[in-house]
């Protein structure tokens, strides 16, 4: 048997075997074999030559099984089923104050979240891989909140980051950037809410501008119109300041697929003005008697042809971020608007992008397959509002029946705010799951920091 064969073989055993997996339903009441020596053998304590890390944001469990039943059905089975190693995390993060010490604050925003596992440090909502202060309008410090990015990059490896967000948007931001408020993300709004740290004050620079400095080779998002805002010293835009460093500006999926390689300079895409567009048309919840109904299904179709989908940028990245590189490569994926669409209550929108986000992990998965040497960790940032409620329940708040692929109803509750576009996000454990070598690190209910140590490798 091939390597490859006999890892599937494996994954096949320990997918019967495992409750909760694939086939779980026909294997409770099969005779299956345990999977103690199958998970053994899974176990690999070598340092990854690449990583692979997808984050959904605002994928808590209830997004996850809501986009698994509408999509799949309840026998069928998401890609990030079937990642072996399991586990979850805390996302609690810093209230501001004096300090040294911090008050927890249980319910996070993207940017404290993603500097988690960016850096390893925890620090208060909007802020990014940065330490805490009194208030977000006052910077923190810099010192010891080195990331993941910069880590990769003083080793030689490559660097990717991908998301359906802005790119200067918080969860792609926390690996590739340093700034007090996640809302500088240009440099006309860095000279308005953190002047401190503008360029012209002597600062970082925005998190345009940083993320040209951290010269990443794959760059892929929306956001295009802060990368149209005007320099500090008035030489011109962010995007004439990228092109002087080199960078090959994309804007149309076309293009983007063109590219066959990074010879020509590091490639940065920006697909949209703003985020990128849903997968899904939205279906936004409704008071009793709710929207939607047990014989509707989502629209399809929404994303105009010229803006890539995630596994195609995630396809792209891989295969750029790979060709003629012995040193490995270091690849972030964010799934963003899984967050975006639950704020505003829009259940279709929420599971087209869990769903998109999903192809994704796929993607990663058939690399990872034929190149072991490949860590895949799959999580989210922090949980959120929806819940699977039962199919006649009347909730107080707003909610939406929809028809699954089983031909059976499901009714989606959001109940964190009273008006559509104000829900919140939550503060439950979130999944992480995992495969390839020191996957197994993921084992386990741990904080969100740890997963940092196992993003740039432990010993053994
Ligand atoms: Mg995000
Ligand atoms: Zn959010």
């Amino acid at each position: 048997m091939s390597g490859t064969r006999r890892r599937v073989a494996l994954l096949a055993t320990i997918v019967v075997g495992a409750a909760g997996a694939a086939g779980a339903v026909a294997a409770a009441t099969s005779d299956a074999p345990g999977n103690s020596r199958a998970i053994k053998k899974l176990i690999d304590p070598k340092k990854p030559k690449n990583v692979i890390l997808l984050v959904g944001d605002g994928m808590g469990d209830a997004e996850v099984t809501l986009a698994k039943y509408y999509g799949k059905g309840a026998r069928g089975t998401l890609n990030m089923e079937k990642l072996p190693f399991t586990g979850s995390v805390t996302t609690w993060n810093l209230t501001p104050g004096p300090g040294p010490e911090y008050l927890p604050n249980y319910v996070p925003d993207s940017a404290p979240t993603g500097t988690a596992w960016s850096t390893g440090k925890k620090t208060i909502d909007a802020r990014l891989s940065q330490g805490p202060s009194e208030e977000e309008a006052v910077p923190g410090s810099n010192e010891g909140y080195t990331t993941t990015f910069e880590i990769a990059k003083r080793r030689g490896m490559r660097v990717g980051n991908v998301t359906t967000s802005e790119y200067s948007d918080a969860t792609p931001a926390a690996p590739s950037s340093h700034i007090s408020q996640r809302r500088c993300q240009g440099p006309e709004d860095t000279r308005t809410s953190c002047p401190a740290e503008s360029k012209g004050a002597g600062g970082l620079g925005s998190i345009v501008e940083q993320q040209i400095d951290h010269e990443l080779d794959v760059n892929l998002g929306g956001g295009k119109a802060r990368w149209e805002q005007t320099l500090d010293d008035g030489s011109g835009t962010v995007l004439d300041y990228a092109e002087s460093k080199g960078f090959r500006v994309l804007d149309n999926a076309e293009d983007l697929a063109a590219v066959s390689s990074l010879r020509r300079g590091p490639i940065l895409g920006l697909f949209n003005a703003g985020n990128l567009t849903t997968e899904y048309a939205p279906l936004i919840a409704a008071p009793t008697p709710g929207a939607g109904g047990p014989d509707v299904r989502c629209t399809d179709g929404n994303r105009p042809a010229n803006e890539p989908s995630l596994p195609a940028m995630t396809a792209k990245a891989i295969s750029l971020l790979e060709r003629n590189n012995r040193k490995g490569f270091f690849l972030q994926v964010e799934g963003a608007s899984i967050d975006k669409r639950d704020h505003a209550s829009d259940v279709c929108g929420q599971i087209g992008e869990t769903l998109a986000f999903d192809r994704a992990v796929g993607v990663a998965l058939e690399y990872q397959e034929d190149n072991p040497e490949t860590l895949v960790i799959v999580t989210a940032d922090h949980a959120h509002t929806s819940q699977i409620v039962g199919a006649e329940a009347d909730p107080p708040g707003f909610y939406a029946t929809l028809q699954t692929v089983d031909g059976a109803p499901i009714r989606v509750s959001y109940g964190t705010g009273k008006t559509p576009p104000g829900q919140g996000h939550t503060g439950a454990r979130i999944p992480v799951m995992a495969i390839g070598p020191q996957a197994s690190n993921v084992l386990g209910a741990r904080d969100q920091t740890d997963l940092f140590h196992t993003l740039i490798g432990r010993r053994g």
